[in-house]
């Protein structure tokens, strides 16, 4: 990528903004033709052909060859040049992390899974953080020039455009992003984890042409984010989403935002921590009772109860089946709100498949209005346990081209 054009985009040049419109169409239709280009932005045949031929000077757009039609005439294609730049994603998980780079027409160069890392909010957590990030640059093969952005997927109170976080790592009087910037020496962008997990789905996942949708993610917290008209919404400062703390019970247990009932005390991956060792604890059977007695030194993971409905715990799954029913009622009353074409359950939960998403869909169909409920298509996230690494390496391409 030229870094000519990098400037031109932070300035905000007339030019540059006409190819940043170019890209982000190539980025969402893949290929197209020049005078399907013209259509779509509403210029001149004339002038889409003289950037176009820019910017296949310039490495960003390559001719894919010619449109085979039925008529006399074939028009060339062009698309995104997979090597004129690339983007890495960073997924935080509380045990682990993953990274992933794409290259600019979004395939997956390299990927690292489940990179052990223990997410503690500290300065030497975020330090740490940034120590895997380098060490991952390091051993890449591409000319390390290309890497145009990275994005962080930050749980938690996060505003994407002014890049602040305000949950975690939030230690400065200045944006993460910044902050990482510096750290990193690269650009950075930051986003809300469950944004990116539906930004992922939506690109690469399963949403087809869907355009109204709400991915709910069930992790260790609960969140949602909201497709409108085929566009996220982030809502005014970025905090859109934020279901796991809609007051919901009549409970005493304290949500670690500081308040008592939310939705998160007693539906999400913390609840089923917490549920299952206290049930253990006070006598029931499991497969994790062995494990659980070592729990203060060595912490129960999500995984490990995953694991333990996958092989029939007849306890683990009972839980789960609550926590569906109990998530189930509340999705019913977003699909009053919404009336999305499609409910995608996502996260680590919905591993569980069917022993969540059954109670889920019963509980929608038992609450929700007849009419409303009958346009909402319930799904399992395609990307599963990638949504969110998919999301953030594609959440660093678009953010660079963004209006
Ligand atoms: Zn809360």
């Amino acid at each position: 990528m030229n870094q000519q054009f990098l400037k031109e985009i932070e300035i905000g040049s007339k030019n540059a903004l006409v190819k940043k419109r170019i890209i982000t169409h190539y980025i969402y239709s893949g290929t197209s033709t020049i005078t399907d280009l013209s259509k779509e932005l509403d210029l001149s045949v004339p002038t889409v052909t003289k950037f176009i031929g820019e910017m296949c000077d310039d490495g960003y757009l390559n001719d894919y060859g010619k449109l085979e039609t039925s008529g006399g005439r074939h028009p060339s294609l062009y698309g995104l040049n997979p090597e004129s730049g690339y983007f890495i994603g960073v997924d935080i998980k509380k045990f682990a992390i993953n990274i992933g780079i794409i290259n600019f027409k979004g395939d997956m160069v390299e990927l690292k899974m489940n990179i052990p890392y223990k997410l503690e909010n500290s300065i030497e957590g975020m330090n740490e953080l940034c120590k895997l990030v380098l060490n991952f640059i390091k051993k890449l093969t591409i000319n390390k020039e290309k890497i145009l952005n990275i994005n962080f997927n930050i749980s938690g109170r996060v505003n994407p455009e002014s890049g602040y976080s305000f949950s975690l790592f939030n230690f400065e009087e200045r944006p993460l992003a910044e902050v990482l910037t510096e750290k990193l020496k690269y650009k950075v962008t930051i986003d809300n984890d469950t944004r990116a997990m539906t930004y992922g789905e939506y690109m690469q996942g399963c949403v087809k042409v869907e355009k109204n949708i709400i991915f709910v993610n069930i992790s260790w917290g609960i969140g949602i984010g909201i497709i409108i008209d085929g566009k996220v919404y982030n809502g005014k400062s970025g905090f859109a989403g934020e279901f796991g703390h809609v007051n919901t019970f009549d409970n005493e247990i304290i949500c670690h935002c500081g308040k008592k009932g939310c939705l998160e005390t007693e539906a999400s991956g913390a609840a089923l921590h917490r549920i299952l060792l206290e049930r253990i604890r006070n006598g029931e059977n499991s497969i994790l009772t062995e494990r659980v007695a070592t729990e203060n030194e060595n912490p129960l993971t999500l995984d490990e109860i995953i694991s333990a409905v996958a092989k029939e715990d007849v306890l683990c799954i009972e839980i789960v089946e609550e926590i569906g029913q109990k998530l189930g009622k509340q999705i019913a009353g977003l699909i009053n709100i919404f009336n999305p074409e499609l409910v995608i359950i996502g996260g680590t939960l919905s591993l569980t498949e069917d022993y969540i998403t059954q109670p889920i869909k019963t509980a929608i169909r038992k609450y929700s209005l007849n009419l409303v409920n009958k346009d909402s298509v319930i799904m399992t996230s395609k990307l599963k346990d990638h949504a969110g690494i998919v999301g953030a390496c594609m959440l660093a391409r678009s953010r660079m081209f963004e209006d």
